[in-house]
């Protein structure tokens, strides 16, 4: 018997697993699917690699720092900036201290006001001030904060609602405006990038580290006390720890609402742009939140001579994919009529709200040795996997050894 049952292999239980196992217990991991990852995995198909719906990792997430061996994930980055398609084409908006040669093109896009790039720079500013009070801090929702903020320009609704709508997988402005600002204190502090091998390869090393293997395709059925009930059997343990989707209904921790994402990913033989910009719709006119070019930023993401590029909607949505093709062709100036659609991933649950006031910290000791993990206890991202993760290592460890 182990000490502990870690149900679920997601980011969130995986590093659960290791955080016990660091504190001298055993542990046993059982994951419903035929791979760990969760909401973090990759697709191989014809040499592409296609993640489970378009997302990027951020190394500069505190919990990545501390727990991922980020060198040996050979971290391909994204320009520190956004391509914005309008009437006339696109234009770039880009961060100066990353992307000095982009300074003349953000000059010259029409977005760089000087009210407005001040306020907005106000607006900004505490997301590089202390995490604790931007957690715990006045919060309000994303609309609400930037109206009273005086940020109502070109510089919010075609270039910041737009690209945090992809973010957030929201576009009625009513997230946390204390969780954006996390996110954004990220995005100023990091690139975002992805691994030479795929978004997979972030969970894959975590489990590669733990002493007994994960159980995969395994389903727990029910969770009872110390014991966990599968197709094959009941395990008994000292603690469970449930990691698993929160709508798995398998504790009586409220479960938040989910928010979907759907992702086309399309081959084609010349790249559509050269850059390594994240693409989105200023007018937002179509279905699409953010587009890129994917093999310019991850060359290791198609094979030799082709080109990947993304597509990310809103799911569910009524769009078809005649309609996506037609705004890519808008947004690249080029016809993707012809472009292959290799696979579309759509997540239903893609991501918890985060509605404001923001509860970053939510128990994770449900009482009697059973206990919670995932996203959704702390910030709807990988960070906020990562660390609820630990949250319940550490509650676990310190209930069993007293
Ligand atoms: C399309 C998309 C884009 C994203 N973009 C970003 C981004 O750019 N940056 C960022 O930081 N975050 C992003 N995220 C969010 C991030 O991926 C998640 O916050 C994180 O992976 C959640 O991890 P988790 O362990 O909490 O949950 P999950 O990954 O959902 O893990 C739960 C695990 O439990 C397993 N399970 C469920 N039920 C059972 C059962 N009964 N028995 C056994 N196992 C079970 C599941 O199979 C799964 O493996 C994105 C997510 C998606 C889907």
């Amino acid at each position: 018997m182990a000490d502990v049952v870690v149900v679920g292999a997601g980011l969130a239980g995986l590093n659960c697993a290791l955080g016990l196992q660091e504190k001298g217990l055993t542990v046993t991991v059982l994951e419903a699917a035929d791979q760990v990852g969760g909401r973090v995995r990759t697709d191989l198909v014809d040499g592409f690699r296609c993640d489970h719906g378009f997302q990027l990792l951020n190394p500069s997430y505190p919990a990545v720092r501390r727990y991922v061996d980020l060198p040996a994930l050979d971290l391909q980055p994204f320009a520190a900036g956004v391509a914005v398609g309008g009437a006339a084409g696109t234009t770039t908006v880009a961060d100066p201290r990353r992307e000095p040669g982009l300074i003349g093109r953000s000059l010259l896009s029409g977005y760089v006001r000087p009210l407005e790039l001040a306020r907005l720079a106000a607006w900004a500013a505490p997301a590089l001030g202390s995490v604790p009070r931007l957690r715990e801090g006045s919060d309000t929702t994303l609309a609400e904060s930037l109206d009273e903020a005086g940020v109502d320009g070109r510089l919010r609704h075609e270039i910041l609602e737009p690209f945090l709508a992809g973010v957030l997988a929201s576009t009625d402005g009513s997230t946390s405006a204390a969780f954006v600002r996390l996110l954004l204190r990220a995005f100023l502090l990091g690139t975002p990038s992805l691994p030479a091998a795929g978004m997979a390869a972030l969970p894959e090393q975590l489990a590669a580290r733990l002493a007994e293997p994960v159980r995969t395709g395994v389903r727990v059925e029910l969770v009872s006390g110390n014991s966990v009930k599968t197709a094959d059997g009941e395990l008994s343990a000292r603690a469970v720890v449930v990691a698993a989707n929160p709508t798995a209904g398998l504790t009586t921790a409220r479960a938040p609402r989910m928010k979907g994402l759907s992702t086309y990913w399309f081959a084609a033989d010349e790249a559509p742009r050269a850059d390594k910009l994240l693409v989105v719709d200023g007018h937002r006119n179509g279905p699409i939140l953010n587009t890129a070019v994917i093999s310019n930023a991850a060359p290791s993401y198609a094979p030799p001579g082709r080109h990947l590029i993304q597509a990310t909607t809103l799911w569910p949505t009524e769009a078809t994919e005649a309609e996506v093709r037609l705004q890519l062709t808008r947004l690249y100036g080029r016809s993707a009529g012809a472009w292959e659609l290799i696979i579309r991933h759509d997540i239903r649950e893609a991501l918890p709200e985060q509605p404001a006031p923001l509860a970053a910290r939510q128990p994770v000791a449900l009482g009697d040795n059973l206990y919670v993990a995932g996203d959704h206890r702390d910030t709807a991202s990988i960070q906020g996997a990562l660390v609820s993760g630990r949250r319940a290592a550490n509650a676990v460890a310190a209930t069993l050894r007293g």
